[in-house]
């Protein structure tokens, strides 16, 4: 099975309590594509532009991304700048320069077209909303934003939330798309606004699921309880950029990896989320997902089991 992706190709500076990277490589679908190579064939759409080196694309072809939907084009590409100083459980937008993204038309390759999973990554919605309406028979369609599009974007992405399966999305998010300060109340706010299933992220707290009667196809259970997976407690996180990313990589390559989407399926998903974003804070950038012996997941897997199971 194989994972289309859009979103964000980029450079970021990150400044966090263990020092300060520039212009490394970046972006919500870099992220995404790393960690979900580790489970499925991936696919990714995007633009760069001329400061984008073929060193950098090959972090993602090393792990067999495929890496044709890129377009290169004149200008540059596009740069975040974040802050983590403050606090390592939200990043302060420095600076965000959307350069080549600004008049980008997204082309789905030939080749892409029987992609069975699509996931829209954080990028401007009305990109998300496009690669949603050229890929009509996908499986399922996951999704992520952000604060800058919750703020300035609301009706376009108010559009995308329609065509999700499953949003995943920060707290904090979530209460201001919603507009309610309670996590249950703004879930079920969110689920009538479009999505079948949302996935909170809480950063260092783990991740909750919440559920509607339409999560799940061909199941007619009325009412699913929320679930909520851990995180990895850790003695140093370095950098958390991308940790949603590679949650939202190890979360949907997971799901494409099974036979069926069921809700076992979805909760463990869950658990291989909180894996991936789990390693990938231990490095600045890309460092650690781009470089990851496959064994590794399924011990710290193991281990989340241990956190959160009771005999
Ligand atoms: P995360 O830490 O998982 O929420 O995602 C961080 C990544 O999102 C960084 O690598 C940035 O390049 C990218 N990013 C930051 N702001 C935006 C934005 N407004 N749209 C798309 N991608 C963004």
């Amino acid at each position: 099975m194989s994972i289309l992706v859009v979103g964000s190709v980029a450079f970021d500076t990150l400044e966090t309590p263990s020092g300060r990277r520039e212009r490394c490589l970046g972006g919500a679908a870099t992220h995404f594509s790393l960690a979900a190579s580790y489970f499925t064939d991936v696919r990714v759409i995007a633009v760069v532009g001329e400061d984008f080196t073929p060193e950098l694309e090959s972090v993602l072809t090393n792990r067999g991304i495929d890496t044709r939907g890129i377009e290169h084009v004149a200008g540059k590409s596009f740069f975040w700048e974040g802050s983590y100083l403050n606090s390592l459980n939200e990043a302060t937008t420095l600076n965000t320069e959307l350069n080549v993204f600004q008049s980008f038309t997204p082309k789905i390759p030939a080749e892409y077209q029987d992609s069975d999973y699509l996931f829209l990554a954080n990028i401007d919605p009305v990109l998300q909303a496009d690669v949603r309406g050229k890929m009509p028979k996908a499986k399922l369609v996951g999704g992520d934003t952000m604060n800058y599009w919750i703020n300035d974007h609301a009706e376009n992405l108010a559009k995308v939330l329609k065509g999700l399966d499953v949003l995943l999305i920060n707290d904090g998010e979530a209460k201001l798309l919603a507009k309610d300060a309670n996590l249950v109340n703004a879930a079920a706010k969110i689920l009538d606004a479009g999505p079948k299933s949302l996935v909170v992220k809480h950063g260092e707290f783990g991740a909750t699921a919440f559920f509607s009667d339409r999560s799940f196809a061909g199941i007619t259970k009325k009412v699913f309880l929320p679930f909520r997976a851990p995180a990895l407690p850790l003695s140093e996180v370095v950098d958390p950029t991308g940790a949603g990313d590679s949650f939202a990589g190890g979360f949907f390559g997971y799901i494409a990896s099974q036979p069926e989407f069921t809700p076992e399926v979805f909760k463990k998903a869950m658990f291989y989320g909180g894996v991936m974003g789990s390693f990938a804070v231990e490095r600045f950038g890309t460092e650690r997902l781009a470089q990851l012996d496959p064994k590794e997941i399924g011990e710290r897997f193991a281990l989340f089991r241990e956190l959160s199971h009771l005999d």
